[in-house]
């Protein structure tokens, strides 16, 4: 696998030139790395706004866990997704709470509340800043996203320093093929390091399960169970305007 250039971004990739670092990331994986220094950890940082959480995030960031030998992979939910400020997203507590609920099974998973508690709009490169400067360099940062946002991602504020901070895995679904004339041309255009995954065909999306729910359809199955209750319990997602476009 390709490495991003170790040279002039060093300063970056260790935080040297980044905000200061959190005092805590998550719950479960504080500690990685610091214990073993001679040791090469990989973190999974799933973004996303999760509103609501679904088993397509879900199995999305367990493919990418083992397909590439991440050692954890946490969920990031969005304070205020830049890329969702003329639309209604529901409070972000619940959408913390529904990601806790949701991965608390599964070891290899954490939530961290870091883009949530952050005050401004939602920016990913002051997230891996924020991770960077806060784990030893052993920990190597891996972004998770959908191959669709990918070339969104080249031209986010700051994109040449996510490059240099993180290295970038794009999921796909079989059959939703990317050309080696893109990849190339993406490798050419960017510092990104990219590494395609196809993962089974899940094709839901949040916005669809927010529709489902105000149209009186059932989204149980298609988020886990204590997902489903909750949303249920707060009557998240049945106003027409509630959480959602
Ligand atoms: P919305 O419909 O509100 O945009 P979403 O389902 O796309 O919601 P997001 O929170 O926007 O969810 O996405 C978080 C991340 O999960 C993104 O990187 C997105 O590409 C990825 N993702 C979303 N849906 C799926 C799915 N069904 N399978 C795999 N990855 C997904
Ligand atoms: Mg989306």
């Amino acid at each position: 696998m390709a490495l991003p250039s170790q040279d002039s971004s060093q300063d970056a990739r260790n935080g040297a030139s980044c905000v200061s670092a959190p005092q805590s990331v998550c719950y479960r994986f504080d500690r990685l790395g610091f214990d073993q220094p001679e040791r090469t950890f990989r973190l999974g940082i799933m973004g996303g706004t999760f509103d609501p959480i679904h088993i397509g995030h879900l199995s999305c960031a367990e493919q990418a866990r083992v397909a590439f030998d991440l050692d954890a992979v946490v969920f990031m939910p969005a304070g205020t997704p830049v890329f969702k400020l003329n639309q209604q997203v529901t409070d972000a507590q619940a959408r913390l709470d529904m990601c806790r609920l949701a991965t608390a099974s599964n070891p290899f998973f954490d939530v961290s509340p870091l883009e949530v508690e952050r005050e401004g709009n939602t920016y990913t490169v002051d997230t891996l800043c924020q991770l960077r400067a806060y784990y030893p360099p052993n920990v190597e940062l891996y972004f998770i996203t959908g191959a669709d946002a990918v070339l969104s991602i080249v031209k986010w504020r700051e994109s040449e320093r996510i490059a240099d901070l993180a290295h970038l895995i794009a999921v796909t679904r079989p059959g939703a093929h990317i050309s080696d004339a893109f990849k190339s041309n993406m490798a050419e255009m960017t510092r990104f390091d990219i590494n395609y995954l196809e993962v089974p065909a899940l094709s839901i999306s949040s916005s669809m399960l927010r529709r489902f729910v105000r149209e009186g359809n059932s989204i149980r199955y298609l988020v886990t169970y204590n997902v489903f209750d909750y949303i249920c319990r707060h009557g998240l997602y049945s106003q027409a305007g509630g959480g959602g476009e």
